[in-house]
C-alpha cells in the first residue's frame, strides 16, 4: 500500500487526466511550500527527558493564511502530514473559504502521557514553531487525539511568546476561550448537509441504515446527526471494537457503556463484529470516519454500502477509488464531505478578529449554505467532465487555486 502522500500525489495525476491545467501550476502542487521538523523536549513526570518529534507542513496558501489541524499519534510521519496538508488546501477551496492548506502533527500515543506531561508536549510544539505561525499567516486546529483543551493550551502559550490578543492563532478552542459555538459537531453536521444535499443523486431512500467507524468527535456527533434526522445508525467503532443491530443502536446507552468500560465491546444491546466486518456491512450509506487508508485492494471487492460518504481524510486508496466507480458505489470524497470543521473553524477565526460571538443557529446556517453551494458546484463539475465527485471536487479546488496563484 501507498503512504497518504503517495495517494495524494496519485489523485492529482488523475485529475489532469479529466482535466488539463497549466503544467507549471500543476508541478508547484507537487510540493508543499514548507515542511518543517521539529524535536520538542519534554520532562517527564518520572524526571526523564524524552525528545518527540513534531511537524507542520505549510503546503499552499494562494488563497489565504495556511490552515489545518495538529494529529497527535503514534503512527503520524511526515508523509502522512504532507498528505493531509495538500487536502486541507483542496478542502479551503471547494468551500469557498479564504485560507490556505496547512497540517500539523507529532509522533505520540497521547493516551501514554500523564495530562502535564501532555500541556508540555503541547506548549512544545508552539515554542518550536511559534515564527511561522499567526492569525495572517498559520492558523491550527484539532485533529485526531487534539481537544479544545489543548487549542485553548496552544493559544495561552502563544500569546505568552507573541503578545498576540486576538486569540485567532488557533482555532477549535473552548468556547470560553474564544471557541466558536458549534464547532465541535461542525465536522459531522457538515457531512450530514452536503449527504442531504447529494441524497437523491446518491439514489439513497429518505431513510438511511448507516454503519459509521470511528465513534470519535467526527464518527459520534455524525451517529447522533443521522439518527436525530431519522436515518438508522446499525454499527459504530473505535480503535479496538466494532458493535451492529440490524435495528439500529441507542447512542445515548452505547455511550454510557464506552464511559463506564473504555470500550464499545459487549454492548447489550448489539452483537461484537470486528472492524473490517463494519466496512464490510449492507447498508444504505458507509461513513468512515476514523483514518486513512481503511477501503483498500484487500476489501474494496466485499464492500456492500451502496454509497460512501468520506468523514475520515484519505480512507480510500486510489486503487480502491476505481474499483468503486467501476462497480456503481458514488464515494462523497473528504475534501468536500468533511470541510465543514474548516468552515466553522474559518467562521471562529473571523469572530475572533472582528470581536464577534456568533449564535449556534448563525453558526449551523451558515454552514449549512456553504455545504450546499459546494456540494451543488462539485455535483456539476462531475457530471460536465462525466467523472466521480471526488474529480469533480478536485477540478473545482484547481480552478480556484490556480486562479489566484
Ligand atoms: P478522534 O480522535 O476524535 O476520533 C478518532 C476515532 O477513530 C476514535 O473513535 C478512535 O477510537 C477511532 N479509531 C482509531 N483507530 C481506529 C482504527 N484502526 N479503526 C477504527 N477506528 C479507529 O478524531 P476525529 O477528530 O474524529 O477525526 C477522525 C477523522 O476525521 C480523521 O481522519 C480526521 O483527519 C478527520 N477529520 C476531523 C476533523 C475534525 O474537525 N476533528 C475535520 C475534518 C476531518
Amino acid at each position: 500500500m501507498q503512504n497518504p502522500y503517495q495517494n495524494a500525489m496519485a489523485q492529482l495525476d488523475k485529475v489532469v487526466k479529466v482535466k488539463k491545467f497549466d503544467a507549471d501550476f500543476i508541478a508547484s502542487l507537487r510540493q508543499p511550500n514548507r515542511d518543517i521538523r521539529i524535536s520538542i523536549p519534554v520532562k517527564m513526570d518520572n524526571g526523564s527527558l524524552k525528545i518527540f518529534e513534531g511537524y507542520r507542513v505549510e503546503y499552499n496558501n494562494a488563497l489565504g493564511p495556511y490552515k489545518g489541524g495538529i494529529r497527535y499519534h503514534q503512527d503520524t510521519e511526515i508523509n502522512e502530514v504532507k498528505a493531509l496538508a495538500f487536502w486541507m488546501a483542496l478542502k479551503c477551496a471547494v468551500t469557498g473559504i479564504p485560507m490556505g492548506g496547512g497540517k500539523g502533527g507529532i509522533t505520540v500515543d497521547p493516551k501514554n502521557l500523564s495530562k502535564k506531561e501532555l500541556e508540555k508536549l503541547s506548549r512544545g510544539w508552539v515554542r518550536g514553531l511559534s515564527d511561522i505561525l499567526g492569525p495572517h499567516k498559520d492558523v491550527p486546529a484539532p485533529d485526531v487525539n487534539t481537544t479544545p483543551e489543548i487549542m485553548a493550551w496552544m493559544t495561552d502559550e502563544y500569546r505568552k511568546i507573541t503578545g498576540d490578543k486576538t486569540g485567532a492563532t488557533f482555532t477549535g478552542k473552548p468556547i470560553e476561550k474564544g471557541g466558536s459555538k458549534g464547532r465541535g459537531p461542525a465536522t459531522g453536521l457538515g457531512g450530514f448537509y452536503v449527504f442531504d444535499t447529494l441524497r437523491k443523486n446518491l439514489n439513497l431512500p429518505t431513510k438511511c441504515t448507516v454503519a459509521i467507524q470511528g465513534f470519535g468527535n467526527v464518527g459520534g456527533n455524525a451517529a447522533h446527526i443521522f439518527t436525530k434526522n431519522g436515518h438508522n445508525v446499525i454499527a459504530v467503532s473505535d480503535s479496538k471494537s466494532a458493535i451492529f443491530n440490524k435495528d439500529g443502536l441507542d447512542l445515548e446507552k452505547v455511550e454510557a457503556h464506552k464511559k463506564s468500560t473504555g470500550s464499545l465491546k459487549d454492548f447489550t444491546g448489539a452483537k461484537n463484529i470486528t472492524n473490517e466486518e463494519l466496512l464490510e456491512l449492507p447498508c444504505d450509506l458507509l461513513v468512515p470516519a476514523a483514518f486513512e487508508n481503511v477501503i483498500n485492494i484487500e476489501n474494496v471487492e466485499k464492500i456492500k454500502a451502496k454509497a460512501i460518504l468520506e468523514l475520515a481524510n484519505g480512507p480510500i486508496t486510489p486503487e480502491a477509488d476505481e474499483i468503486l466507480f467501476k462497480n456503481k458505489i458514488p464515494v462523497v470524497p473528504d475534501i468536500l464531505a468533511n470541510s465543514g470543521g474548516v468552515t466553522v473553524s474559518y467562521f471562529e477565526w473571523e469572530q475572533n478578529l472582528k470581536k464577534e460571538h456568533w449564535t449556534e443557529e448563525k453558526v449551523f446556517e451558515k454552514l449549512k449554505k456553504k455545504m450546499e453551494n459546494a456540494s451543488k458546484k462539485i455535483l456539476e463539475k462531475s457530471k460536465i467532465s462525466k467523472t466521480s465527485l471526488r474529480m469533480g471536487a478536485f477540478i473545482l479546488a484547481l480552478e480556484r487555486i490556480q486562479e489566484k496563484s
